[in-house]
């Protein structure tokens, strides 16, 4: 069972994650982080099929994924 969590600081609200989940688990929310942005929320994490495209399609690696106790970053040069 994984499980995907959004870093609201690292995130700047861009939306490329919740257009590219097939599952509509994201959304963009309403609260802001501290430098102002809508950042995006874990809103259906039940649907969640473990697919990764958030996590590689975020430009700003703000999203890890969680499988088996174990964080997951993807893509941090
Ligand atoms: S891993 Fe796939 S299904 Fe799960 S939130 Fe990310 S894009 Fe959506
Ligand atoms: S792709 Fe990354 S920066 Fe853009 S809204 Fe999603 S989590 Fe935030």
């Amino acid at each position: 069972m994984s499980q995907i969590v959004i870093d609201p600081e690292a995130c700047k609200g861009c939306g490329l994650c919740v257009q590219a989940c097939p599952q509509g688990v994201l959304t963009q929310g309403r609260d802001l982080n501290s430098k102002g942005y809508f950042y995006a929320q874990v809103t259906a994490q039940m649907r969640c099929i473990g697919c990764r495209l958030c996590c590689i399609t975020c430009p700003d690696v703000a999203i890890r994924m969680r499988i088996h106790g174990t964080f997951y970053r993807y893509f941090q040069y």
